[in-house]
């Protein structure tokens, strides 16, 4: 989201956004190789480089892209080392699926451009403390 309000021609590097958003560098680092790995973000090295947002990232579906981040394990571990015996006819089950599902439905309709509009926008570009000039 604090891409998708930079400029295209001063791009942010990682530990800026890292420090804008007060997650640890080492932790943006990751995120950021995820989301190159999936097309949304770019990463160009050295001087004037920096991170930007894709046309696939700015466009993008937040339900699409949450799914492949989270994957699509259940919110619940039934089948794990040691087995629920509810397993196999467990009504909490379906409907934990079912809110998951709407859980994503919801979120299908918006994109990273959607999210970046007024009252978000603004604060979003307030948050960082530009580097000296
Ligand atoms: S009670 Fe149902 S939802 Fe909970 S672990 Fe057992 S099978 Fe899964």
């Amino acid at each position: 989201m604090r891409l998708a309000v930079s400029e295209a021609d001063d791009p942010l590097t990682t530990r800026e956004v890292s420090e804008a958003v007060g997650v640890p560098h080492a932790h943006m680092a990751k995120v950021v190789t995820r989301l190159q790995h999936l097309g949304v973000l770019d990463a160009r090295r050295g001087r004037g480089g920096g991170l930007g947002l894709t046309e696939l990232g700015r466009g993008a579906s937040i339900g699409w892209l949450v799914r492949e981040l989270e994957g699509d394990g259940e919110v619940v571990v039934c089948d794990g080392e040691t087995p629920c015996p509810l397993r196999g006819a467990c009504r909490l089950r379906g409907a934990l699926r079912a809110a998951q599902e709407a859980f994503y439905a919801s979120l299908d309709p918006l994109t990273v451009s959607d999210l970046v509009a007024s009252p978000t926008g603004p604060v979003l570009v307030g948050l960082l403390g530009r580097r000296p000039e």
